[in-house]
């Protein structure tokens, strides 16, 4: 190599300042930028194309399972905002609320929607006359704005990208089942595009959605232990439907009230991405999910050949549905390795004048650094199954690292060691009284995650009282 191995800045270690860390990715990563207003944040290209690939995903996922999009309003007027109580209560302390229009007051102040409830409510209660008219399956792509007191890049924004879907359904059956359908495609989607295991399971009482029955949710653990609601969706019953006005004409002429959904994921995801699969040297990609799957460097890159070669290896990738990229700007290559490994993309390509001679190119993983060396004939097959390779391997480092920070408790004195050194999930019965959670939160800020599904009891008392317990819980401090 001629040039000097000139390194991108460096970011803070995980073990230093896992907070700096994560920061120091979002930025150096070029995942988003601040804007001028705490808590809005700028998308930055790279942080918007691998959005878009989670939308992708989805979208296809929604319709294949009979789902529409569809726009509301990004407004909300007060008045019809408090139609439903425990919705209010629940949303009412983080809204923005505009009240000029020009120079004039608004009478019924405008808020800017922190969710779409009652937007889809309000509409749904015109264009539902019969039966007939049922299922509605929707879907809506838009952003939400909650007045967020202390903000994070995608953790915790005042503004956020999501999607939320809103359905409506002649029985409960259906409407159930609707609930925990599109539970399972986000776990799907933990399974198949990023390469995170999620936990998924009923949000307890406390938990839930405001105005909601059940809620269900995903959480991701973190490399430091902590977890992160993932995505959630919610069975309402027919609450909102009688506080709206929604109803039909059932098949016997009798006017009924439809049971109802509603399920999002948000920008957390990639936070949920940066913190699940990071390391010191920047973002890991799991390849599915990543907006370049493949970066080409060229070595000695002036040299005959090389560039053309390079260029010839791209298209051949591109042909058979490869995200690839060739990076001939002026840099060395030693500072094309750093910044291409801060930016997570899984799997690097180089190619030099020797390599040119001998027919290969060289390949190296993002995810462990394994390097390989490919024969010319056998790119695009190679390559092929290394990605499906990273992909693998860093779902089942993520299930692993779940498995190994989640840890059974019996006694109450153990809830300590289990949250503060081993870090991560404490399983436990539970009682399922909300005193022996805020005990919990009191004494470890740590609170209830999910009831996970198909966990069976392991022992008959909750360890906080010491009472009758049938249900597991997994408690774990929390983003
Ligand atoms: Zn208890």
């Amino acid at each position: 190599m001629s040039k000097v191995n000139v390194k991108i800045d460096a970011i803070t270690a995980r073990d230093e300042d896992y907070a700096r860390w994560y920061t120091d990715v979002c930025r150096k990563a070029e995942l988003m930028d601040y804007s001028s207003v705490k808590g809005f944040i700028i998308y930055r290209p790279y942080g918007y194309a691998i959005w878009e690939q989670i939308q992708a995903y989805l979208d296809r996922r929604f319709k294949e399972t009979g789902h529409e999009n569809v726009y509301m309003p990004l407004v909300i007027p007060e008045s019809l905002f408090q139609k439903e109580k425990d919705h209010v209560e629940g949303f009412a302390p983080e809204t923005l609320t505009a009240t000029l229009g020009g120079d004039e007051k608004i009478n019924d102040p405008l808020i800017i929607r922190p969710t779409s409830e009652v937007l889809f409510c309000e509409h749904f209660s015109k264009i539902v006359k019969s039966h007939r008219d049922l299922p509605i399956l929707y879907n809506q792509w838009c952003s939400v704005v909650r007045w967020e007191k202390t903000t994070r890049p995608f953790l915790r924004g005042a503004e956020f990208l999501w999607q939320e879907g809103h359905t409506l359904h002649s029985s409960e059956i259906e409407a159930r089942h609707e609930t925990l359908q599109m539970l399972q495609i986000y776990n799907e989607m933990g399974r198949d595009l990023l390469a995170i295991p999620f936990v998924s399971g009923r949000k307890t009482e406390a938990e839930k959605f405001a105005g909601a029955l059940e809620t269900y949710g995903i959480e991701a653990l973190m490399h430091d232990g902590k977890a992160l609601q993932s995505g959630t969706t919610h069975y309402f019953g027919t609450g909102f439907a009688e506080a709206f006005d929604i109803a039909y004409q059932d098949e016997d002429n009798k006017l009924t009230h439809p049971h109802q959904t509603s399920w999002g994921v948000s920008t957390r995801l990639i936070g949920a991405l940066i913190m699940v699969h990071g390391d010191d040297n920047g973002l890991v990609l799991p390849p599915e999910v990543a907006p370049i799957q493949v970066v080409i460097v060229p070595i000695q890159q002036t040299k005959a050949g090389v560039l053309a070669k390079a260029r010839e290896v791209v298209s051949r990738l591109e042909a058979i549905g490869i995200r690839s990229k060739l990076d001939e700007s002026d840099r060395s290559p030693g500072w094309k390795f750093s910044e291409w490994e801060m930016k997570g993309v899984p799997l690097r390509l180089e190619i030099g004048p020797r390599d040119l001679k001998n027919g290969v190119v060289l390949s190296a993983k993002r995810n462990d650094g394994v390097k390989a060396q490919i024969e010319d004939e056998n790119i695009e097959v190679e390559v092929a199954a290394l990605l499906k390779q990273i992909q693998s391997e860093m779902y089942e480092k993520a299930a692993n690292f779940v498995e190994e920070h989640t840890t059974t408790i019996y006694k109450y004195e153990d809830l300590d060691y289990a949250l503060n050194e081993k870090t991560g999930y404490a399983k436990m019965m539970w009682c399922e009284d909300q005193v022996c959670i805020d005990k919990i939160k009191d004494e470890h800020a740590a609170t209830a995650r999910v009831m996970p599904f198909d966990e069976q009891p392991f022992a008959d008392t909750c360890p906080v009282c010491e009472q009758k317990a049938s249900k597991v819980v997994l408690v774990a401090k929390a983003y």
